[in-house]
């Protein structure tokens, strides 16, 4: 039998009233191979294995294609803006030519009336002052990958050869936080290790000053279960890792870089909407193009099966707007028609909205599963909850006039 989502009935849904959201955010994988191998990396070491099949560089021809699909895409639904991210594999092994050719072409075919955000995400291991040179003329923003200081880094970040990666990256982002080059230092991305010490991750973090930090859960689902999660238990090893470093961020007394996980929820408990997949209950408006032209769902869905993010169709054949019509990419923009019934009833369920979408996913019945992180996100979402509630109630005393009584 079929799992879910591929029993969904998109036409019936469209004949009920609902419609598609728009894609807004183009991942384009314009290198499928990487010079690090590191140990939890979805593409390379979980179940996919489609970039063994793949072209190295996305070619000319791709490139243009891409292009000229996303124009396609933004001129029907007239949108004002998008996100274009330059992903791999490790996107700068495939040169400055194709990165040039991608984010002068998409802004010279959409035009003045869209917005075009460029981005780029790398393991810095090959950030130079050519390649931030070209960012600075482009305006392209770099997220560069850091998991700590050299010993939490190189536990998992390390190349073929087993030598880690730490001291490289550590000299580009001396570089890339220089004055002529920091315009373009968009954040760092930090996926979770539990071996690593919280408050040490954070603080290696800090040293580069980073205008925003990601913290990423290592992928995994109840089939194949994240490292130190036991999908039956409800031990909460990695909300207690992160709780740690929401505590120091939250009550410094100092600037401290954006956390996105921490004021997406602080954000959604105050009554706004996500505006990434990681929680709540916003429709999901990426779309990912790899090196072959291929038009796959979320890349992080390659940690789930072989083959699971792939939708059939290419950019020389199909418009964006055909893989809007498909199961799979309408699951992810149903919001809480898309929940488990656990989660559905869940308290905190408009917040944590299940979670990411890959981390739901049970050989048998699909993505219609709790997230397999639910007791870290129930922890983590309760305890930011609690804090604010105790923020608000105090600004509240504050705000209220003094009884007669009441000691000056
Ligand atoms: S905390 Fe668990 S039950 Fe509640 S919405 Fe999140 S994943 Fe679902």
């Amino acid at each position: 039998m079929a799992e879910w989502p591929l029993t969904l009935d998109v036409d019936g849904l469209r004949a009920a009233g609902w419609r598609p959201t728009p894609f807004r955010q183009f991942i384009l994988k314009i290198h499928s191979r990487c010079d690090l191998a590191c140990t939890y990396c979805y593409v390379y070491k979980m179940a996919d294995s489609g970039w063994q099949g793949r072209p190295k560089t996305m070619s000319p021809q791709i490139a243009d294609a891409t292009v000229n699909r996303i124009a396609e895409h933004v001129d029907a639904h007239r949108l004002p803006e998008i996100e274009v991210i330059l992903h791999g594999g490790e996107p700068l092994l495939a040169g400055p030519g194709v990165i040039r050719r991608i984010v002068t072409g998409v802004r010279s075919a959409v035009g003045d009336r869209t917005r075009v955000a460029a981005t780029l995400q790398t393991n810095g291991v090959l950030l130079d002052s050519r390649y931030l040179e070209l960012f600075g003329e482009l305006e392209v923003r770099v997220g560069v990958s850091l998991d700590g200081d050299e010993e939490a880094h190189d536990r998992n970040r390390r190349r073929a050869d087993g030598r880690g990666s730490h001291r490289h990256v550590v000299e580009a982002l001396r570089l890339l936080t220089k004055p002529e080059f920091r315009r373009v230092f968009g954040g760092l991305l930090c996926t979770i290790d539990l071996g690593n010490d919280p408050i040490r991750v954070y603080e290696a973090l800090l040293e580069f000053d980073p205008p925003a930090i990601d913290f990423l859960l290592p992928h995994g689902n109840w089939t194949t279960p994240p490292p130190g999660r036991d999908p039956d238990g409800d031990a909460t090893p990695y909300a207690d890792w992160l709780i740690t470093i929401f505590d120091r961020w939250y009550h410094a007394d100092h600037d401290v870089p954006r956390v996105r996980l921490f004021e997406e929820i602080l954000h959604l408990l105050l009554g706004g909407a996500s505006a990434t997949e990681l929680v709540g209950l916003s429709p999901a408006a990426m779309i990912v193009v790899e090196t072959d032209g291929a038009i796959e769902q979320s890349d992080l869905l390659k940690s789930v099966y072989d083959g699971a993010a792939a939708t059939g169709l290419h950019v020389l054949r199909d418009s964006f707007d055909d893989a809007l019509r498909l199961p799979a990419i309408a699951a992810r923009q149903l919001g809480r028609a898309a929940l488990a019934g656990r989660c559905r009833a869940c308290p905190i369920s408009a917040v944590c909205g299940g979670g990411l979408y890959v981390h739901r996913y049970r050989a048998g019945s699909g993505f219609a599963n709790p997230s397999v992180y639910c007791p870290d996100l129930f922890r983590l979402i309760t305890h930011i909850r609690s804090r604010v509630a105790a923020d608000l109630a105090a600004a509240a005393r504050d705000r209220s006039p003094r009884s007669a009584d009441e000691p000056a």
